[in-house]
């Protein structure tokens, strides 16, 4: 057999060399415990722990602001664990800075416009040596018109092509401009090899990228790229490694999770189904809780009901996005169900053997979307009642199909139903969650609100739970307590630490 090696952010390259010399397998848990320091740091004032792993002075440092959903939360972690490998340092201000980056997000709004607001904002930085980057959706869409635009950014790459980047940067470094936008059907994009986790206890594992569904309204499909799923052994591999980290908990992410098509090949290996995915990474030794987000209405099967109803580690939430409660106007946003076949896979989860919480996006102010479509929609959530939803009001977005509908519905009434839909949907959290009064949780410890003297966990639906806990009582964070429920609230519950 020949010898296999690890490399520093111990992920198994097989019989690659190191980069950093530790060849020897039983350096392991060594490598380990360094990759956990520099984990556990991201975020937080870097400079002690990251200089004991990097090269004496002078140092490069870089800012990074990230904008928009996990997914884009998740690639800022690969992005810096990327720059930290090639020896830069985070900073907390664009001050101290020498490479400024801006993940972006285009799914609402002007985002677009945004982003060169703040790069205009930030373009007298550039006599001081300064260099500036656009990363993710932004970049993908508007591609080298941002150069145009903004000539004192040197670096527009989007989310496919961060693997990149280590040559990005030394193209940046030399003074030339570098782009990374050509990807879109890379499925190289799930295998970074550095990802500095933000949080030590819950951490993400990007399961599927892109979107090939084309909803009327929506710029993911041209931001994102093709659909593409990652193979399971490589998703099961990385849960594996988070565990040995000591990570409890996993959130497998993508725009459309339960779309996922295992492409393993070769006859010993099985593909996975979306349940069977997630019944696998649940069962690794050491994790606790397994969350999925986002699932799309069109591919969720009565397997992953089943999945969450006999696997204790996958918790008991469902984020299942259904716009509106119109038939016609789902069927204008092209999103290829009716209310009822939606309704369908809501009574499916109301009939599981565990209290399954449920949480929806919805857009209000579509092209065309009547009074009479918009109140569709506020029966939806009466019927349904939503332990949370995200309202939206509908925002033009390049590209997309929706921008060419008549009939657009002034803001003013867009920013009307929104408040109407949030406002219904407050009384009805409110309603559910004082069901919860007595009841006893499982949370996870996330810190504690030093001025309130309480603390703050989460349970397995998802719930915030303030609580108080005995004297002399000190709770870990990252670890699990038992809460009895003592208030309500229409966003969180309050509670008392059981001993
Ligand atoms: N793939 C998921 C699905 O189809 O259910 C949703 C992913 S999308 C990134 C997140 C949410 O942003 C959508 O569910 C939708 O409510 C909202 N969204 C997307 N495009 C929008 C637009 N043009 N205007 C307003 N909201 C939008
Ligand atoms: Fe956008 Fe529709 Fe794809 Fe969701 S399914 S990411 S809303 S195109």
């Amino acid at each position: 057999m020949p010898q296999r090696f690890l490399c520093d952010d111990y992920r198994d390259v097989g019989e690659q060399k190191c980069t950093r010399n530790h060849n020897l397998p039983d350096e392991g848990r060594a490598i380990k415990n360094e990759r956990r320091l520099i984990v556990q740091i991201v975020n937080l004032p870097l400079t002690r722990v990251i200089l004991a792993n990097m090269p004496a002075e002078p140092q490069k440092t870089f800012y990074l602001e990230t904008f928009g959903c996990q997914m884009n939360v998740h690639d800022s972690e690969k992005v810096i664990g990327t720059l930290i490998s090639q020896g830069y340092r985070q900073v907390s201000t664009v001050e101290d800075a020498g490479l400024i980056l801006y993940n972006t997000c285009s799914i609402r709004d002007k985002a677009e416009q945004k982003v060169f607001h703040r790069l205009a904002d930030y373009k007298k930085l550039q006599a001081q040596g300064k260099k500036f980057g656009v990363l993710g959706c932004v970049a993908q869409q508007e591609g080298e018109k941002i150069f145009e635009r903004a000539p004192h950014v040197s670096m527009v790459c989007g989310s496919a092509s961060y693997r990149n980047l280590p040559q990005m940067l030394i193209q940046i470094e030399e003074g030339k401009r570098a782009t990374g936008l050509d990807d879109r059907e890379t499925d190289e994009c799930f295998e970074t090899e550095f990802t500095s986790r933000s949080n030590p206890h819950r951490g993400y594992i990007t399961i599927i990228e892109g979107c090939d569904k084309f909803c009327a309204y929506c710029v993911v499909p041209f931001t994102r790229g093709k659909e593409r799923s990652r193979a399971s052994d490589s998703v099961l591999a990385e849960a594996h490694q988070m565990a040995d980290l000591g990570y409890t908990e996993i959130q497998l992410l993508g725009q459309n999770v339960n779309s996922y098509k295992d492409p393993a090949g070769g006859s010993s290996v099985k593909k996975k189904t979306f349940a069977e995915l997630l019944a696998a990474v649940a069962a690794v030794p050491g994790i606790k809780r397994v969350r999925f987000t986002t699932s799309h209405p069109r591919d969720f099967g009565r397997d992953i009901v089943q999945a969450i109803e006999s696997v204790p580690t996958l918790c008991d939430h469902v984020h299942l996005p259904v716009q509106t409660g119109s038939t016609r106007v789902l069927d204008a946003m092209q999103r290829l169900y009716t209310r009822e076949q939606y309704l369908e896979r809501i009574s499916w989860m109301k009939a599981a053997k565990r209290e399954i919480s449920i949480t929806t996006d919805i857009i209000v102010g579509f092209p065309g979307e009547t009074e009479a479509e918009f109140q569709e929609t506020l029966s939806l959530l009466d019927e349904v009642e939503y332990d949370g939803i995200f309202g939206f009001k509908y925002s033009p977005r390049p590209n997309t199909p929706a921008l060419k509908l008549e009939d657009p519905i002034p803001d003013a009434e867009k920013a009307r139903r929104l408040a109407v839909l949030q406002e219904k949907q407050r009384s009805i959290q409110m309603r559910r969650n004082s069901s919860n009064l007595g009841k006893v949780f499982e949370v996870m410890v996330e810190g504690k609100n030093e001025a309130r003297g309480q603390w703050i966990g989460r349970t397995s639906q998802n719930k915030v739970m303030n609580f108080k806990v005995p004297e002399g009582a000190i709770p870990t964070v990252g670890g699990y307590v038992s809460v009895v429920t003592t208030a309500t609230f229409p966003n969180s519950l309050a509670g008392e630490m059981v001993i």
